[in-house]
């Protein structure tokens, strides 16, 4: 993506204070959704990331990651895989549960999601602590995918979400 066209990303990226609780500052990808040239470019970033890794499947996480997700796998020709937040899944699941800041979540995918071997990539608007991406990469391991890449449109680099990553090569668009 050129430096214009990645500024232009950048710009329309929304601090939105105070949401969804005090003290947090969400980052508000909706502008980049609702405009169509800003989407098409960043559904070209990502799958001509994703296209280098030469995956099976794309799986995104819940919600915001199957809006890019679901664009890829389209993009690439390959299938898609969901990963939901408890409860959501009708069919027999793999449930990874993490920390939250306060509490804790829990993640799902069918057990028959992914042939065993099959690459992947995986897609999330957004990496914070990295807690929900280190829960999906779990997953994918332990229904038998093999992960390539992980990809996010934003990193949020003062909350370290990396670490929670560990080996597993990342790439985000934008950073803060
Ligand atoms: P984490 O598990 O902390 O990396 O949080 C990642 C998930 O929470 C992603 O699916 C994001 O969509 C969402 N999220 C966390 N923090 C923010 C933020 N400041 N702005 C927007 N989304 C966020």
């Amino acid at each position: 993506m050129s430096p214009a066209d990645l500024q232009r990303v950048r710009a329309a990226i929304r601090d939105v204070p105070d949401f969804p609780k005090p003290g947090i500052v969400f980052k508000d990808i909706t502008p980049v959704l609702s405009d169509g040239p800003l989407f098409n470019l960043v559904v070209g970033w990502f799958a001509e990331a994703a296209r280098a890794q030469r995956p099976d499947k794309i799986v995104g996480i819940d919600a915001r990651g199957f809006i890019f997700g679901g664009a890829v796998a389209h993009e690439l020709g390959v299938g898609f895989v969901p990963v939901r937040k408890k409860g959501k899944l009708p069919f027999r699941c793999e449930a990874i549960a993490y920390a939250l800041e306060y509490g804790e979540a829990s993640v799902e995918m069918h057990v028959d999601a992914l042939h065993r071997g099959e690459r992947v990539v995986l897609i999330d608007d957004l990496l914070a602590t990295g807690g929900t991406a280190a829960a999906a990469v779990q997953l994918i391991k332990a229904v038998g995918g093999e992960l390539a890449e992980v990809l996010f449109l934003v990193e949020l680099t003062f909350l370290s979400g990396r670490g929670a990553l560990g080996s597993t090569p990342a790439r985000a668009l934008i950073e803060y």
